[in-house]
């Protein structure tokens, strides 16, 4: 078979999954919000309720044949059904075509060998349209999701070590580390009890109408809430995570011994075949805490000096799955391409005389599709003066 027949039934095979995948995307964007299980009862009519036979349940095709409508009682199926499957359909086919026929992305390599790196990156880019979707509708984000698409990261990293993962350093590898216990540690207090949850971990948890949920400035503020004091507790969640992080990275570059034995087990070029297994789950761990850190940071200064609530916890979990699948850089650089997308539509929305507030979960979605395609162009514009000014 020539190479191009072989692209053809890939694309065709990858997009004909998608609009499986993207059936099922609609099930958790309609589902998860309102704390419906995302398995029982099967598909069914939300206006009749009968349940759809698997021949009126075939993605894109049966909204086609059905002209839209059920076939039971006649109810319009609103268009954004065959959208959300039509465009997931399109990611997974254009992500293939981007990074193995056009490679828009330097070193993907064969798919033969980097399929495991298009999975990692495919699942995110589900995750995050799940997210965006959700968060317009619901304002507030489906952090299971998040943590789905982390553990997918987590999971390819390390069986599929890929160079677009960058090797991180010992010292930094003992700091991610030791800095997940902490959070552990964290969790665990706040299971039993020992520390208050902060109050967007309420919010988060209890799905909320238009205006609630983690954007709720008004409403805390109405409600006696400080903000300022409860970022603080959110600040003592994280106090273990840091001083365990420090004190990770210290021990493994500080002491000797120490040093050479953990050098010998994460550093590629130390350690061998499996020290690379080893740092590439570790260079996952460090870009979920980078890129966790990066919008948990701007929120915690940001409340500090404003009093009001800047960031969800929510954004905090969307980039924390960008850096499990794709390593630090590319959701640091997503981090500060982010607002310029929502400057964007801030100018679009002055330009057209409109009101309409969109929260940031779909544009930091937005920011790291556009980084993770035009990464080399990315690291081009803003890694490089960095490097050059010695950091
Ligand atoms: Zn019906």
């Amino acid at each position: 078979m020539t190479p191009l027949a072989m692209h053809v039934l890939w694309i065709i095979f990858l997009f004909a999954l998608g609009a499986c995948v993207g059936s099922f995307l609609n099930v958790i964007i309609h589902r998860l919000p309102k704390g419906q299980s995302i398995v029982f009862p099967g598909s069914h009519c939300p206006e009749c309720g009968r349940p759809i036979r698997w021949h009126d349940n075939i993605p894109l095709v049966s909204y086609v044949v059905l002209r839209g409508r059920c076939r039971a009682c006649g109810t319009h199926i609103p268009p954004r059904y065959p959208l959300i499957e039509a465009a997931t359909a399109a990611l997974l086919a254009g992500l293939y075509v981007c990074y193995f026929v056009i490679d828009i992305r330097g070193g993907a390599g064969a798919f033969t060998e980097s399929w495991g790196v298009y999975i990692a990156h495919a699942a995110l880019l589900c995750g995050l349209l799940a997210c965006a979707a959700v968060d317009v509708e619901y304002w507030l984000v489906p952090v299971e999701v998040c943590w789905v698409v982390a553990g997918i990261g987590l999971i390819t990293s390390a069986a599929f070590p890929h160079e677009w993962m960058p090797t991180v350093s010992p010292p930094a590898a003992a700091a991610a580390l030791a800095g997940t216990v902490g959070l552990g540690i964290a969790m665990l207090l706040q299971r039993f009890a020992l520390l208050r949850p902060s109050f967007i971990d309420a919010d988060d948890t209890t799905p909320g109408d238009d205006e609630s949920g983690r954007h709720a400035t008004a409403t805390t503020a109405a409600s006696g809430i400080n903000p300022r004091k409860e970022v603080l507790i959110e600040l003592l969640f994280l106090s273990p995570a840091i001083v365990l992080a420090i004190a990770g990275w210290l021990v493994t570059s500080r002491i000797e011994s120490v040093s050479d034995a953990w050098t010998r087990l994460v550093w590629p070029a130390a350690g061998g075949a499996a020290a690379q297994h080893i740092n590439g789950f570790l260079s996952s761990l460090v870009g979920l805490l980078v890129a966790g850190a990066w919008i948990w940071g701007t929120r915690i200064l940001g409340t500090l000096g404003f009093g009001k609530e800047a960031m969800g916890l929510g954004d905090v979990h969307i980039m924390a799955s960008v850096g499990a699948v794709a390593g630090w850089i590319v959701p640091s650089i997503a981090f500060f391409v982010a607002p310029f997308f929502g400057l964007i539509w801030a100018l679009y929305l002055f330009v057209r005389r409109r009101q309409r507030e969109l929260p940031y979960g779909p544009w930091l979605a937005a920011a790291t599709v556009a980084v993770l395609l035009f990464y080399d162009a990315f690291q081009e514009l803003i890694m490089e003066p960095l490097r050059t000014a010695g950091f």
